[in-house]
């Protein structure tokens, strides 16, 4: 069924992605990690329904979401772009995506960042962080998305790497099969994979390659 829900808040995360509070309809309640489908309130993009993923918690009384915006894409992501508080969304109800099984890493290409930060906060809420750790891999420093709250997490590993920045000291390059042996200090740990198509695809192989199992994810773009 869907809800429709009132926007609250509408802020910049990064230069290209909008974080957007709503209101949060009574008794609906969702997991860390999880999505739903969301349109846009308005005649022309009910129809138009995007996965999601919730980057607040149950527990907060409102719903966020982190949603990068493609102007060039002319479709959903550039309407969002353009919404304000008192804008409203139609959401269905919560579906599966990325599930926490135990300690691991995780590993995302830009948006896909987003299942993990609702993870991590919850861990972080928990108490149950340490020991995790994030390969989070983007084009450049600018396009990191709450690096400040990333690095601010206690217990958390965070390796940043960007591929198309070459003044960055951060760490640099895709994450192929070298990447991974450099940074990841064991492949016998959950391994949580999220992006888009093809980074999935090439990271999960290597990682199968490197012995892990993988749960993965692909965010189209
Ligand atoms: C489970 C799941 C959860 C997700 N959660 C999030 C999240 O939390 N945050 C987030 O930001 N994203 C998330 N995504 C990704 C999101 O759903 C969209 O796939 C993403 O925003 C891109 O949407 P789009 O291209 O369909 O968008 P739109 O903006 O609607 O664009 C669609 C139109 O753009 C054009 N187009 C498509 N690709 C290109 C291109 N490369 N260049 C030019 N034009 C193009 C086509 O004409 C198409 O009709 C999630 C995806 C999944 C599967």
């Amino acid at each position: 069924m869907a809800h429709t829900v009132r926007i609250t808040n509408v802020s910049d995360v990064t230069h290209d992605v909008r974080r957007i509070t709503c209101e949060k309809p009574d008794g609906y309640t969702f997991e860390p990690g999880q999505a739903t489908d969301v349109a846009i309130d308005k005649p022309e993009w009910r129809d138009e329904q995007r996965p999601f993923t919730f980057t607040s918690l149950n527990s907060w009384p409102e719903l966020e979401f982190t949603i990068k915006v493609y102007p060039d894409h002319d479709g959903v992501t550039e309407q969002i772009g353009m919404l304000h508080a008192g804008d409203s969304l139609l959401i269905d109800e919560p579906w599966g995506a990325i599930k926490f099984k135990g300690q691991g890493c995780f590993i995302a290409g830009g948006a896909g960042v987003t299942p993990f930060i609702a993870i991590i906060r919850d861990l972080q809420s928990k108490g149950e962080l340490n020991g995790n750790s994030l390969v989070f891999s983007n084009k450049t420093e600018s396009d990191i998305i709450l690096r400040s709250e990333l690095e601010a997490a206690q217990g958390l590993e965070n390796i940043f790497t960007v591929t198309n920045q070459s003044s960055s000291e951060l760490a640099r390059g895709k994450i192929d099969r070298e990447f991974l042996q450099k940074y990841v200090a064991s492949f016998d740990q959950e391994f949580y994979v999220c992006g888009p198509p093809k980074m999935v695809e090439d990271v999960s192989e290597c990682l199968e390659k490197l012995g892990a199992k993988t749960d993965s994810i692909v965010f189209e773009e």
